[in-house]
């Protein structure tokens, strides 16, 4: 079974594993992130949505408005609750990002903050967002990269276009400390409350923790591989892995028990060895999306997302008409095919007080409609050749891909 995504890694992170003890790890691991993003600062966390959760907190916006994309993963709106914040849900254009347009007609005196997302590493239109920032001077922006590490609008750095920025560093992400995530930013005096309050309500990690999770990194990778992964979908389809797997409850806004201990030092090592490896991480997703491009085209069945140029594609996300028909027939064909976001946030049991007579259209039509390709931070283009060969016939043979829908 072709994985739909595996961590890329190299001899670099085997030896990283070693030295679990290492005392500045963590230090080391922002110092290398912050320089391969080209920001002057970044923050460790043991989870994305612990980054944004804690910045939230800094920059006091308890009781206030934050406007979110309504298709975005629902860490997002839960660390938003949990900050004591109150989430103001927006729906998408054709690229999959937030309508920049009826996120500013959504402003209000309490709203403080905008996170703005680049959804499938698909850059936020940087042009528009300055204009909505030129009319509200006092908004905070925060970028969420998760999906876009060093994504660029027309040549400029998306991460950089914000007050701060938040990148999730688990083992499906462009690049991984196995879990984690990252605050960035260039502003010296919110990065020293930042890691104030961190420093006050993270618990230190243990030194068995960080051996478990050096241990969870060389299962996982190795489950990976090819070979191993068919056991893997079977472990899946039978529910064995349910417990270990992410699962949302819709009913529930929550976050993992262990979301506020500290980075391990294991995981700050292997970060750190993947921030030197960036550039080449995403620069194999792009031969990737582009080899999909065309290879695919011409075929009925399937409507690539607009992605701008500049993208980094930590998904190669695409429109078909009947998701679970295309995934079943292709995981019979030995291709693992992705559905990363299949929900609406606001639609969620939990959040339907804060959206009641609202819809999202478009969000509503990509949760419907969007798979992800496979993709990986290594190019090789035999294997990219034989999951078209493999997925071609399939989609060639499918109900026509539904069309683009944008919100007027
Ligand atoms: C992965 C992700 C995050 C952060 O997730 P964590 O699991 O908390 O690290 C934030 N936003 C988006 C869009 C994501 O996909």
């Amino acid at each position: 079974m072709i994985p739909r995504f595996r961590p890329t890694t190299g001899l670099a992170e085997f030896t990283a594993l070693i030295r679990f003890w290492e005392r500045a790890a963590v230090e080391r691991h922002e110092l290398a992130f912050a320089k391969a993003l080209g920001q002057a600062h970044a923050v460790a966390f043991p989870y994305g949505r612990t980054g944004l959760r804690l910045l939230l907190e800094a920059l006091e916006l308890a009781g206030s408005q934050i406007i979110c994309p309504a298709y975005t993963c629902v860490v997002v709106p839960h660390a938003i609750v949990t900050a004591g914040a109150e989430p103001v849900f927006i729906d998408s254009t054709a690229d999959g990002n937030m309508d920049l347009d009826a996120a500013e007609r959504a402003i209000t005196p309490a709203t403080k903050a905008l996170i703005a997302t680049s959804i499938f590493g698909h850059p936020v239109d940087l042009d528009r967002l300055a204009a909505l920032k030129a009319h509200h001077p006092n908004l905070l922006v925060i970028q969420d990269c998760a999906h876009s590490f060093a994504c660029e609008w027309r040549g400029r750095s998306v991460q950089a276009a914000g007050n701060a920025a938040i990148f999730g560093c688990n083992i499906s992400k462009i690049a991984t400390s196995i879990f984690g995530g990252m605050v960035t930013s260039d502003d010296a005096v919110l990065v020293e409350s930042l890691r104030h309050h961190r420093d006050r309500h993270l618990q230190p990690p243990t030194r068995m923790r960080s051996i478990l999770r050096g241990l969870y990194f060389v299962a996982a990778t190795t489950a990976f591989s090819p070979a191993a992964y068919w056991l893997v979908d079977r472990l899946r389809r039978t529910g064995t892995l349910s417990s270990l797997e992410e699962y949302y409850d819709p009913d529930i806004i929550d976050m993992p028990a262990d979301h506020l201990i500290g980075m391990t030092t294991v995981e700050a090592r292997i970060g750190a060895v993947q921030s030197a490896r960036l550039q080449d991480l995403i620069t194999a997703r792009r031969q990737a999306a582009s080899f999909y491009r065309d290879a695919l085209e011409g075929c009925p069945g399937l409507r690539f997302l607009p992605a701008p140029d500049g993208s980094s594609f930590s998904h190669i996300a695409a429109l078909v008409a009947d998701p679970e028909d295309i995934r079943e027939k292709a995981r019979s064909a030995g291709v693992e095919i992705g559905r990363i976001i299949d929900y609406v946030c606001p639609a969620m049991a939990c959040y339907a007080r804060l959206s009641v007579g609202q819809e999202w259209p478009v969000a509503t039509h990509f949760a419907a409609h969007v798979i992800n390709l496979p993709v990986y931070g290594r190019y090789d283009e035999m294997a990219y050749a034989k999951i078209v060969r493999r997925i071609r016939p399939i989609l060639d043979a499918a109900a026509a891909a539904p069309p683009l829908l944008s919100s007027s």
